[in-house]
């Protein structure tokens, strides 16, 4: 038996996922979030599986590249922009475009002169306050563009910071606040994230830009993700390769940390914080086991977990175990680890064998 984590992609689920995008946001074009490596999904494969994505938003130049080595010639969006003015002629040569957020990014701009057309996103802050410009500074930032001559398209963009929270009144300010200061403007804009392209179609302008529900996780507060007709994309298994009966008594694991109650059998299933799957999940956290829920016990190792099988006196060796995806929502997995599924997904890694469903 080869090593038995894998992590199950399903293809038509990720196609069901998009439709919800057009079923919400019909009139605005969407830009498909597969920044790293599609939540760990896999890049191209999943790029592959989005023909209808009239974009790809990216973080790196490297993924970028990825992409445009695989054969997609579509829109691709550095999401942060240049990290360093030596990026440009790479970023122009494979006709990437860029976020622009900051003065010393326009100073890199200015400062080369590109044969092609480069498109911008000039990204605005209306109350994230990570990235993007002051929306009064926007009028003399526009002036500066003028100036480079082989800016192509301009487009304007702005990030939601509590979209999640629907009926939140920040939210309501932000697309306020965006709206007013694009209103006068020339170029298609850009607002939305997942949770906003379900719950806030105010805020859906001309593009969308989807990530984590793309991947069937719910991008909303207090619904899950079935509630809201989202399927989950990546199935994670393993399989349990010892079945063993410990004393009451025994503790379990390193640290001896799990001391078992009573005599009992403990599982033993291949995967570990050296797939990324996290390393701080606590005891009781949940898994299926043939499909049916068992608690994690003990401290998570490197290639292994530990599981409690008092409820499974049938489980034997090479039976399956699903850490999250069908069956067990990534969601729940996610509040009982104390983080949300964007990290849990986006921290699986390649010693998981990745198979990939049509
Ligand atoms: C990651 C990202 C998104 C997607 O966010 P989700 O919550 O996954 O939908 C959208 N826009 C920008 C700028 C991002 O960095």
């Amino acid at each position: 038996m080869t090593r038995p984590a894998r992590a199950r992609i399903n293809l038509p689920a990720l196609q069901h996922n998009f439709n919800r995008v057009n079923q919400s946001a019909p009139a605005s074009r969407v830009m498909a979030i597969i920044k790293a490596n599609a939540y760990g999904h896999g890049l191209t494969r999943i790029a592959q599986a989005l023909p209808r994505a009239d974009a790809f938003g990216v973080a790196c130049v490297s993924e970028a590249i990825t992409l445009r080595e695989a054969g997609f010639d579509r829109r691709i969006v550095l999401l942060e922009g240049p990290f360093a003015a030596d990026e440009l002629r790479l970023i122009s040569g494979y006709h990437l475009d860029v976020v622009l957020h900051h003065r010393e990014q326009l100073a890199m701009l200015e400062g080369v002169n590109l044969r092609r057309p480069l498109d911008v996103w000039l990204k605005l802050d209306t109350g994230m306050h990570r990235l993007g410009f002051e929306p009064s500074a926007v009028p003399e930032i526009l002036a500066r563009l003028d100036h480079i001559d082989y800016l192509g398209e301009r487009r304007l963009m702005s990030h939601l910071a509590c979209a999640d929270a629907p009926e939140d009144d920040y939210t309501t300010n932000q697309v306020e606040l965006f709206r007013n200061t694009v209103e006068s403007l020339a170029g298609e804009c850009s607002l939305a994230n997942s949770a906003a392209v379900l719950a806030w179609p105010a805020a859906h302008f001309d593009w969308v830009r989807p990530g984590i529900l793309l991947y069937g996780a719910s991008p909303l507060l207090d619904t899950t993700a079935a509630a809201l007709d989202l399927q989950p994309v990546m199935t994670l298994e393993t399989a349990l390769i010892a079945v063993n009966t410990h004393q009451k008594g025994a503790r379990v694991g390193y640290g001896g940390d799990w001391v078992c109650p009573e005599t009992m059998p403990v599982g033993i299933a291949a995967i570990g914080y050296g797939d990324g799957y996290p390393r701080h999940a606590p005891a009781g956290m949940p898994l299926l086991v043939n499909g049916k829920r068992a608690p994690l016990i003990g401290r998570v190792s490197m290639d292994m977990i530990c599981v409690d099988l008092r409820g499974h006196p049938e489980a034997a060796i090479g039976d399956s175990v699903t850490l999250w995806g069908e069956g067990l929502p990534v969601d729940e997995v996610a509040a009982s680890a104390g983080t949300i599924a964007y990290e849990l997904l986006c921290r699986i890694n390649s010693r998981v064998q990745f198979d990939y469903f049509e």
